[in-house]
């Protein structure tokens, strides 16, 4: 491991548990990138995340970490920002783990907007479970509950969260490293409710029902598929059907809940 990200590691935790050629490393290495870019103090940083392979990324981070419940990390780090709003909160979560368990939790933290930075690791499948469809595996792909193809829509979750109020919204991969790093930087400089999904590669369970190849040809795919806003606007329709925006995709301003709570706070703790 590179000296200057080992310190963000439990070094004692690893080796992981992540099958070989896993996208999850590749986020986490951008995640602790984007943190030593962003000189967080370790110490007033915590990630929350729930249950599910990319969950189990908090475990081998060196911060304050909360392996929590299943679909309910949004949750927990509700609890923790409204406590102490001064920490840096970062939530790990998969896309079974936030968009279906975790769908309500997900669409009031984006209501409220509180200042967190979620990272939806979507790899389109649950992966530790077994391999069941999501509510972000695409229409058609096989999973073991879709043996014959899924039948069921995608959800598009960055219209999701930009319709519900989160204030931050962006899309990467994890060929898209540079990119990665940039939008959690900005996502956590966001004073609200900040989303960055990262389509994500899963080898073992998505990749190997949907007969996608090896890890590398999992990333040309990515590489091949996330196009630029610019881009997507000159594509036909025939072109866009297979691809999807990467980047910022979506910003407003809005006010911010702990800071809001915090005036309350101080106007009635005043009588
Ligand atoms: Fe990664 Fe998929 Fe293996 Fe889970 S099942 S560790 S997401 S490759
Ligand atoms: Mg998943």
């Amino acid at each position: 491991m590179l000296p200057e990200i080992a310190q963000y590691f439990r070094l004692e935790k690893l080796p992981h548990m992540w099958c070989p050629g896993c996208g999850n490393g590749i986020v986490l290495h951008c995640l602790v990138k984007a943190i030593d870019k962003l000189c967080l103090d370790q110490d007033r940083t915590v990630m929350v995340s729930g249950i599910g392979c990319a969950a189990r990324a908090s475990g081998y981070l060196d911060f304050d970490t909360l392996h929590t419940t299943h679909g309910r990390a949004l949750a927990f780090a509700t609890g923790v920002k409204f406590a102490k709003p001064e920490l840096h909160v970062f939530v790990l979560t998969g896309d079974g783990d936030c968009t279906a368990i975790g769908g309500n939790h997900f669409i009031h933290a984006a209501r409220r907007n509180i200042n967190l930075t979620a990272i939806v690791f979507n790899n389109s499948i649950y992966g530790m479970t077994g391999g069941q469809y999501s509510p972000m595996t695409p229409p058609a792909c096989r999973a073991t509950t879709s043996p014959y193809g899924n039948l069921e829509r995608t959800f598009n979750l960055a219209e999701l969260a930009a319709a519900a109020g989160a204030t931050f919204v962006g899309r990467a991969t994890t060929y898209h490293t540079k990119l990665l790093t940039d939008l959690i930087i900005e996502g956590h400089k966001n004073n609200g409710f900040s989303l960055i999904e990262v389509v994500t590669h899963c080898p073992t369970a998505f990749g190997r029902y949907n007969k996608m190849g090896s890890p590398a040809d999992m990333l040309k795919w990515q590489r091949d598929h996330g196009v630029t806003a610019a881009r997507y606007q000159n594509l036909t329709p025939a072109e866009r059907a297979d691809k999807f925006i990467v980047g910022v995709l979506h910003k407003q301003e809005a006010p911010e809940y702990t800071a809001a709570y915090q005036k309350m706070l101080e106007k009635f703790q005043g009588r």
